[in-house]
């Protein structure tokens, strides 16, 4: 398996509702509760009685007595998380807010709203372009679909894509598909590992700015396009025909492949000419080849090659058809990967 070699260190920090105390310090947090104690204490209130947002403080708490540990705080209906993630895509909500659809390792894909995201010197910065990688804080509730997002810290972004026509391309479809394929707050971790490796591969060399190196687009959306495919469960044998079920790379008598739109697997040259068909494409001996290659190594792991435009794009598009089959609809970014092709 070739997403077996990818670094999986999972990042899931279930964090109390008092959000500064939890990633900061519990000083922080005791400093705020003995002072509000203290203002409470003047005014001759009992402690905790009105405190803005923390809830009136159970038996056991009062018989306490004493500050409130940060742990008290959490509330049930409100958890705060933060999960490593991947910005897919922001929709404008109102005046100022943004719909953020992202992709946590820990969580799949969720949906929050980011308010105030449009204005200046919100608690975003950068961090919800597409794709970036991102540290997400935001809170969850089990009744709602879209999750409050809090604030996130950038881990890494693709500013330094941003100068490489193809490379752009490339992270929209990538947003796109992720977007199409995946289903809500179902966790796939496989699936979060596979775009960290392909943006990976993408940056330039010693982490400077500047174009992805040659070639590595092509070879990054046919490895994204593959295993998207796969992880989805959607990817059929390739080497048997699916209408008669003969094996295609036989060595003593290799046969050519073809595929069509609403054809779940490959044809040999025989059933392609059968009733009903339709238009076929051929999948080269290559471009088989590589896919095999592909579903055994990491992406940066792959035999050196020539990558371009035209390199395995039957490959491509024999991937794209299958995506856009499951996914019901086209895909508005992979005719733009094939522009000029
Ligand atoms: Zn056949």
């Amino acid at each position: 398996m070739g997403l077996s070699a990818l670094p999986a260190t999972a990042v899931s920090i279930p964090v109390g509702r008092n959000r500064e105390c939890a990633l900061r310090s519990d000083s922080r947090c005791s400093e705020s509760f003995e002072l509000a104690r203290r203002a409470s204490r003047a005014r001759g209130e009992p402690m905790d009685a009105g405190l803005p947002g923390v809830p009136a403080p159970r038996p056991w708490q009062a018989r306490a007595g004493g500050v409130p540990h940060c742990d008290t705080l959490k509330l049930p209906r409100v958890p705060a998380r933060v999960s490593e993630a991947l910005v897919l895509r922001t929709y404008p909500l109102k005046e100022a807010d943004l719909v953020v659809s992202f992709l946590t390792r820990d969580q799949g894909k969720l949906r929050g709203v980011a308010k105030r995201a449009r204005k200046p010197k919100n608690p975003f910065g950068a961090g919800l372009e597409r794709l970036s990688h991102v540290r997400m804080a935001y809170f969850q509730r089990e009744t709602r679909e879209l999750v409050n997002l809090d604030s996130c810290e950038l881990i890494h972004s693709q500013f330094g894509l941003a100068a490489d026509y193809w490379a752009g391309v490339a992270l929209d479809y990538f947003a796109e598909v992720s977007e199409q394929l995946l289903p809500s707050a179902e966790p796939s971790e496989k699936f979060f590992r596979l775009l960290v490796a392909v943006l990976e591969s993408l940056q330039p060399p010693a982490g400077g700015n500047g174009p992805a190196l040659p070639g590595s687009v092509w070879r990054a959306v046919t490895y994204f396009s593959l295993w998207a495919v796969r992880l989805s469960g959607w990817l059929p044998e390739l080497h048997v025909c699916l209408g008669c079920g003969s094996v295609l790379d036989d060595p003593a008598v290799p046969q050519r492949a073809f595929f069509a739109r609403g054809q779940a697997g490959l044809m040999c040259g025989h059933c392609r000419r059968a009733p009903g068909a339709g238009s076929s494409w051929e999948l080269s001996g290559e471009s088989r080849a590589v896919a095999a290659e592909m579903l055994r190594l990491p992406v940066t792991n792959l035999a050196p090659r020539a990558w371009a435009q035209a390199t395995v794009a039957d490959l491509r598009r024999f991937l794209v058809q299958q995506i856009e089959e499951h996914a019901e609809r086209r895909l508005l970014t992979a005719p733009l990967l094939e522009e000029g092709n």
